[in-house]
């Protein structure tokens, strides 16, 4: 750690983003495979409550968890002419075992719906099997083209995808929007991100399902960082695999599917972007690393500032508090600096004259205000003003998200728009026919159109007509650049 001042996440967020990543030891990009990182305590603590969220949102949903292999073979893939096509391009191949080489090529997993399904095929037998929902904690390779950015996009990443069959296509639509209510919860309730839930336009569906459903985050300065999508997948899926069930009626039928991806390591870097400033990162109290710190002052003028700083330290470890404390010989400016830097949430700091007054100082990092707080009532305070700065945290990434986004009424105001925000505005068809005018404003604009809202009721601005051919708009579309 240097005392180097971190770039102005205000005015120069991309540096700001970079540099925060090596300053506050989230991750390591010096490791020998390009596009690939290496995931540090500070974001991995952080990623495994992100994982606990979801995992108990999912399981409470009924889904249960599997570990299938990483490799897939090259067969499974062949099945679905669709699915191969739009994943061939980024699969890493393992053709070698020692020496020899094999029979048959493995697949680094990419996504595992031809895993689950040749499983699926095996499993389902009957009505009774459904509603039948899974999931797996896993990490995906994908060979990416478009340059790498660490937690943003990269080689290697850490997600959880749900594999679900049912019986009818009403109750695996009914599933897509649980999987948008889990996203809320999740995302939103607990991480403080908020979010827009889209459906994808036609030509931007996952390759090989039927619809395709995606939450939006918004970064302070205008970028979009997709955050979970869901998928209808319909019958094509697991017809081709063979998954087939015995209806109550004595009948043969195929299931309906679904699959739904939160890339816990992309949602990561919503919490960075979404929550950091000019000092450093900022994390909710439920997700952050460590969630206080001990800062002992004068310590060496009263050794027995330690001892109570060490007291305190075990008895909130014991109450499951992530607790740190530093009793480096630094300054304690210094370690104050560096402690906001690292996002935690509250500091406690412990002096001479505090030991006889039974009071200590607490900060809160979001607020930047001090408190003094009684040795007895330590507990509460802490509990309160956790909760009431990942309240505070999401209101304000709220009231910010809504101001960045704007309507537009030519292609020109979509142009001035993009980059600094999200653009709202009439548009023909997502349909495959509205696929010349999407690339018109790609184009034009450098955004990309991310789709109908499917959480709120939009109305058409105006008279109704498309941004680009002039036509009668059937839709409001929102376009914005992404990472
Ligand atoms: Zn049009």
């Amino acid at each position: 750690m240097n005392g180097e001042k971190l770039p102005s996440y205000d005015t120069n967020p991309g540096e700001w983003y970079t540099e925060i990543i090596q300053k506050a030891e989230l991750a390591d990009i010096r490791y020998g495979v390009k596009g690939a990182l290496v995931f540090q305590p500070w974001s991995v603590e952080c990623m495994e409550k992100m994982y606990d969220y979801f995992e108990a949102d999912l399981k409470k949903r009924g889904h249960k968890n599997y570990w299938y292999p990483a490799l897939i073979p090259e067969s499974y893939f062949q099945k679905e002419a669709e699915h191969i096509k739009g994943f061939t391009p980024e699969v890493f191949w393992v053709e070698r075992g020692g020496e020899e080489k094999l029979e048959e090529r493995l697949a680094l997993r990419p996504t595992s719906e031809t895993a689950f399904y040749t499983m699926f095929a095996q499993w389902i037998r009957s009505y009774k099997d459904l509603p039948f929902r899974t999931y797996q904690r896993a990490n995906v390779y994908r060979y990416e083209t478009k340059a790498t950015r660490p937690f943003l996009r990269s080689r290697e990443f850490y997600w959880i995808e749900t594999h679900c069959a049912f019986r009818t296509k009403e109750e695996a639509y009914q599933n897509v929007l649980e999987d948008m209510e889990t996203t809320k919860r999740v995302v939103y309730g607990i991480f403080g991100i908020p979010t827009i839930v889209f459906e994808r336009p036609a030509w931007d569906k996952f390759a090989g399902a039927g619809r395709t459903f995606g939450a939006d985050a918004i970064t302070p300065q205008g970028r979009v960082v997709q955050q979970p999508s869901t998928h209808m997948i319909n019958q094509h899926f697991p017809k081709v695999f063979g998954v087939k069930y015995t209806d109550s009626d004595e009948k043969e039928k195929t299931p309906y599917t679904t699959c739904y991806g939160p890339a816990i390591s992309r949602i990561m870097a919503s919490v960075i972007l979404t929550h950091g400033d000019n000092k450093g990162l900022k994390f909710p109290f439920e997700i952050a690393p460590k969630q206080i710190v001990i800062i002992p002052i004068l310590a060496e003028k009263e050794p027995k500032v330690i001892d109570k700083a060490k007291e305190l330290l075990e008895t909130l470890e014991e109450k499951g508090y992530r607790i740190e404390l530093d009793t480096t010989d630094k300054r304690p400016g210094e370690k104050f600096y560096f402690w906001e830097m690292k996002g935690v949430p509250l500091r406690i700091e412990i002096g001479p004259k505090d030991l006889k007054t039974k009071k200590f100082t607490m900060y809160r990092r979001d607020t930047e205000e001090k408190t003094t707080i009684n040795e007895n009532e330590i507990i509460e305070n802490i509990e309160k003003q956790g909760k009431e700065l990942s309240e505070n945290l999401k209101k304000k990434a709220m009231k910010t998200f809504n101001g960045l986004i704007k309507d537009a009424k030519s292609i020109d105001e979509i142009k001035k728009i993009v980059g600094t925000g999200i653009a709202r505005t009439n548009f023909c068809s997502v349909e495959k026919d509205g696929v010349n005018c999407a690339e018109t404003i790609e184009k034009e604009t450098g955004g990309k159109i991310r789709g109908t809202r499917i959480d709120i009721e939009d109305k058409l601005i105006d008279e109704g007509k498309c941004v680009v051919c002039g036509k009668k708009a059937n839709h409001v579309v929102y376009i914005a650049k992404d990472y």
